[in-house]
């Protein structure tokens, strides 16, 4: 019997949420430190391949995309912004209330 899709949701949700609040345990216990040399080292470079990213505009938002392996990137609400843009109930709309803690919902809500 093939298990029901909400439930392989809910669990999935459930595992991803336990993963990101045991690596936000883990980043705070580094120094600040360990922090800056991390952002120096990194910063604005392909986590995939390790070349530059160039900032592109993107309708509304502005993406980083990596000329290298053509991965893109976003910063903290531009998910948001497109996911929003494309109405409730879809699979990127539950995706993005659940990166914000919330269950996804079960039908769309209007307005
Ligand atoms: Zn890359």
């Amino acid at each position: 019997m093939k298990p029901n899709k909400n439930e392989d949701e809910y669990i999935w949700v459930q595992e991803l949420q336990q993963r990101m609040a045991r690596l936000e345990k883990e980043q705070q216990a580094e120094s600040a430190a360990e922090k800056l040399r991390l952002k120096e080292a990194h910063w604005m470079h392909c986590p995939k391949c390790g070349q530059k990213l160039s900032p592109e505009k993107c309708g509304a938002v502005e993406i980083d995309v990596c000329p290298s392996c053509k991965g893109v990137w976003l910063d903290q609400g531009e998910l948001g912004t497109i996911v929003e843009s494309g109405g409730q109930g879809s699979f990127f709309q539950n995706c993005l209330q659940m990166l914000r803690g919330r269950q996804p919902s079960a039908k769309p809500r209007v307005g």
